[in-house]
C-alpha cells in the first residue's frame, strides 16, 4: 500500500494545526506544518529567518519556491514513512501543481479535508489564540485561561501575525492565492471531503474528520469500510 497524504485545507484559523495534531497520532502519520517550519526559521535568528520575519508579520506568502524546497526536504525524514499530513501546503496553485508531480512520481493519490468555516469565527478564533512557543500546542482563552503550556511549562505567547491587521491580510492571501487551490485539487480528480469545522470541540471536529475519510481509507487498504 502507498503512503497516505492527507491535505488539511481552509482558511487561517480554520483549525488545520490542531486537527492535524490530533489526526497524526490515530493516523500513525507524521504533520508537516510549513507555517511551523517558517516559525522555526524566524526563531533561528537566521538571515533567511529575519527575511521571513517581515512577511509572516505582514500576512503575505512565502515564495513557492522556498516553500516547496522545504516540503520537499521534510518528506524525506524517516518520520514520513507511513505517510504524513499537510497543513497549510499547497497554499498556490503552482505548490500544488508541483506536490502533484511529486506525489504521482511516488505513486502517492492524496486525501484532500476541507474545513469550512466561516470568516466571523476565524476573526473570533485568531483573536483568542495562544500558541506555546517551545511546543507549538494550540490554546484559546476562552477555554484554557491558564498562562503556561500544559505539556513544557513554558510561557504561552500571542503569534505576531495574529493581530487584528495582519489577520485580515491573511484572509485577503487565503481568497486570492490559496481559495482557488482547492478546485485545482478536485480538477485533479483527488477524493476531497468538506468537513464542517466551526461547531464542536477540536475533538468533536477530529471525529468529524475520521468519519469522512475512514470509508476512503478502508477501501485503500483492502478493508470492509
Ligand atoms: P495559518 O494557516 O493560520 O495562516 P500557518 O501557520 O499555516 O497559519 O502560516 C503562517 C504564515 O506562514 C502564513 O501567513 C504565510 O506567511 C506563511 N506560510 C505558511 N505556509 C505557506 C505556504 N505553503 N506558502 C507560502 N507561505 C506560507
Amino acid at each position: 500500500m502507498s503512503k497516505l497524504c492527507l491535505i488539511l485545507f481552509g482558511p487561517p484559523g480554520s483549525g488545520k494545526g490542531t486537527q492535524a495534531k490530533l489526526l497524526r497520532t490515530s493516523l500513525g502519520v507524521a504533520h508537516i506544518s510549513t507555517g511551523d517550519i517558517l516559525r522555526e526559521a524566524v526563531a533561528s535568528g537566521s538571515e533567511l529567518g529575519q527575511e521571513l520575519d517581515v512577511l509572516l508579520r505582514a500576512g503575505s506568502l512565502v515564495s513557492d519556491d522556498l516553500v516547496n524546497r522545504l516540503v520537499a526536504d521534510r518528506t524525506a525524514q524517516p518520520d514520513c514513512e507511513k505517510g504524513f499530513i499537510l497543513d497549510g501546503y499547497p497554499r498556490t496553485v503552482a505548490q500544488a501543481e508541483l506536490l502533484g508531480k511529486v506525489l504521482a512520481e511516488q505513486g502517492i493519490d492524496p486525501v484532500v479535508v476541507h474545513l469550512q468555516v466561516d470568516y466571523n469565527v476565524i476573526i473570533a478564533r485568531l483573536s483568542e489564540r495562544r500558541q506555546c512557543p517551545t511546543c507549538g500546542a494550540l490554546y484559546s482563552v476562552t477555554t484554557n485561561a491558564s498562562e503556561v503550556c500544559d505539556y513544557d511549562g513554558s510561557k504561552l505567547i500571542v503569534r505576531s501575525d495574529d493581530n487584528a491587521d495582519t489577520v485580515r491580510e491573511r484572509l485577503k492571501a487565503y481568497e486570492r492565492q490559496t481559495a482557488p487551490v482547492l478546485a485545482f485539487l478536485k480538477g485533479a480528480g483527488y477524493v476531497c471531503f468538506d468537513v464542517e469545522g466551526a461547531s464542536g470541540s477540536p475533538v468533536v471536529i477530529a471525529g468529524r474528520i475520521k468519519r469522512s475519510v475512514s470509508g476512503e481509507l478502508a477501501r485503500r487498504a483492502g478493508r470492509p469500510a
